[in-house]
Order: structure tokens, then sequence, then C-alpha cells
């Protein structure tokens, strides 16, 4: 058993920590100690809850908040972050440390900035193994955050039970900022802000939202209502209960009527799809395939190959099995 394992599953935040720096790390005996201690973890289910929201709705706001709400009533809470940003530059938008301050001081709280890799979908993967991490160490619900960047929501999506969209009041134009694909993975649309001056531009946001989630296409899996647009305000803490009375509301219909479980297996049948073809591209960069890419890519250039028939080349030989490799 690794080390790591028994104080993981203990809630032992250093633990934790180091076990997620490990499966964040790139060298090849870290990657196979990260996949052997994934294998022996015990299977405990968090409530997994996606979080989207271009730069300044107020997501570490609301994740300040809404935090400290559920820790309050006893769960545990752990904050990831997918963040395009610094897949792209390594320079973070989420990642500040300085956010969520009193958040990350919070005993029942974890918090990890998002790991930078080289393409989101490394970033993405990473972030899916330690959910897994943070459920084995018991936390209760497991928020991951991402801004509306690209493939980031997606992604997201497709490691969480529930996506929510938090958006910012604005006039009925801006409706069309919002893309189509986001409001039909979104379970619950959050409006923020909506205090102050900016309460009643606030609700006329929701009823848009609302009208334009009526239009799409009812979802099987879901009870009448929803998706739903709800007003919150992150400074106020209005509307926080009742967003979470409507996630854990969808999450218990879902279970009772096993689209939680069913959405999870697809999911798990995704990633390991994901993971393949990441595993199989990563194999191209083995120094034996590399020459033998290189070889046959100079054959392409000087004209004596063409790509086409070079690239099925490439396939057969990286299809030889191993043991017919080693006897070559
Ligand atoms: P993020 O970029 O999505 O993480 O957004 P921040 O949490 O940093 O918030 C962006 C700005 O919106 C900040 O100036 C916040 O003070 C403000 N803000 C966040 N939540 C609320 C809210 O509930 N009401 C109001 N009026 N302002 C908010």
């Amino acid at each position: 058993m690794d080390e790591l394992t028994e104080p993981l599953t203990q809630g032992n935040r250093r633990a934790l920590s180091r076990a997620i720096t490990l499966i964040e790390s790139t060298r090849a005996d870290h990657r196979a100690r990260a996949v052997a201690l994934l294998a022996e973890l015990p299977q405990r289910q968090a409530l997994r809850i996606g979080l989207s929201g271009t730069p300044g709705v107020g997501k570490s706001t609301f994740i300040e908040a809404f935090g400290k709400m559920l820790t309050a009533q006893g769960l545990k809470v752990a904050v990831l972050a997918v963040d395009p940003s610094s897949a792209r530059s390594g320079g973070s938008i989420l990642g500040d440390k300085t956010r969520m301050e009193t958040l990350s001081r919070d005993p029942n709280a974890f918090i990890r900035p998002s790991p930078s890799r080289a393409e989101l979908g490394g970033v993405a993967r990473r972030t899916r193994e330690t959910v897994r991490l943070c459920e084995a160490a018991g936390f209760d619900v497991v928020l991951i955050e991402t801004v509306g960047v690209g493939q980031s929501e997606t992604l997201v999506a497709e490691m969480s039970d529930l996506f929510i969209l938090l958006l910012a009041p604005a006039g009925g134009d801006e409706l069309q900022g919002v893309k189509r694909g986001i409001m039909e993975i979104a379970d619950i649309i959050l409006v923020n802000k909506a205090d102050g001056d900016l309460r009643d531009t606030a609700m006329r946001t929701v009823a848009d939202y609302a009208g334009a989630l009526r239009l799409l296409r009812k979802r099987p899996y879901d009870p009448s209502g929803f998706p739903k647009a709800l007003p919150v305000s992150a400074y106020t803490g209005d509307g926080l209960d009742k967003a979470w009375a409507n996630m854990t509301h969808l999450a218990d219909w879902r279970r009772e009527h096993g689209h939680f479980d069913a959405r999870r297996a697809e999911q798990a049948r995704h990633w390991f799809l994901s993971e393949l073809r990441a595993g199989l591209l990563a194999r191209l960069d083995a120094p034996q395939v590399r020459a033998r890419l290189r070889e046959i890519g100079d054959a392409v250039a000087r004209g004596d190959s063409d790509p086409d028939s070079a690239a099925a080349e490439m396939l057969d030989w990286l299809g030889t099995t191993p043991a017919q490799r080693l006897q070559e």
C-alpha cells in the first residue's frame, strides 16, 4: 500500500496535498505511483459541482460565501480549478492564492489552484484525478471552477454531477453572449450580484434566462422546473441557501431515478477513452518511436512516400505488439 493512502483516507490535508502534487507530476515513476495510488483508494462519493463564469462575475466571492455556508453546516468542501490560461501561459486567472482568503483558512475547506500544464486536456485530466483524491479524503462537496474559455466548460461538465453557470446582471441583448452549448449543459444558472442597484437588472436577467432555458429541449433525466435560473448575491448571501437546496434536490432526484450513477458511468467510460488517447499520443514521444517518426517523416519530405501511406505505415508499426517488436 502507498504510504499516502492511509493518511489521505483519514482526511490528512498534507497527505492530500502531496498526493495531488504526485498526480500533477509528469515524471514516469510518479505517474506509475499515482495510478497505483488511485487504484487502491476507497470509493467514496462527494457531490461534484462544476462552476463556470467569465472573469468578474464573482466566482471567487461566490465560492467564498457559498463554501462558508456549507462548512457552517458541517460539510467538508474542496475547491479545485481548471484554468485554460494556466495551460497556455503558465500564468493563471484562477490560481491566485489570495482569493477566497477566509475559506482557505477554514479547517473544513481545501482550496487547490489549477495545475499548470502545456495543454488544457492535461489540466482537466489531472483535475479529474484530484477530484477522486478529495472524495477519498472524505470531502462532501467538490467545487470545480473554470472560466468560460474554449473547451474548459465542457471538460469540467464531464467531471461534474451538476454544472452551474454563474452570470452577472446584464441587459437582454447580452443573452446572446452565452453560447448555446453552455446553456445546454447548465443545470442551474445563477445570476450573481442581485443586490443594491443591480438587483432589478439581476431579476430581469433571471427572467430572460429562465425564458431562454424553457426553449431548450426538456431533459429526460431532470425533474420539472430544471434547468432553472435563480438570483444570488455573494455579497449579502441572499439566495445562496435556495441555490444549495436546488442543487441537492436535483442531485437527489437523479440519484433516486438512476441518472446520477448512469451519468458517472458514462463519464468513466469517456475518461477511460480520453486517458487511452492521451497515453497513445504520449507513446509518440518515446525515443524509439521518435526515431522511427523522423525516418518516415524524412521519406515523406523527400517525396519518397506520401503522407497518407506514411501515416498508415506508422500506425502499422505502432500496432505491432511489444513482444513482436522485441523480436525484430
Ligand atoms: P471572479 O473574477 O469571477 O472570481 O470575480 P470576483 O469574485 O473577483 O468578483 C469580481 C467583482 O465583482 C469584485 O469587484 C467583487 O467585489 C464583485 N462582486 C462579487 N460578488 C458580488 C455580489 O454578490 N454583489 C456585488 N454587488 N458585487 C459582487
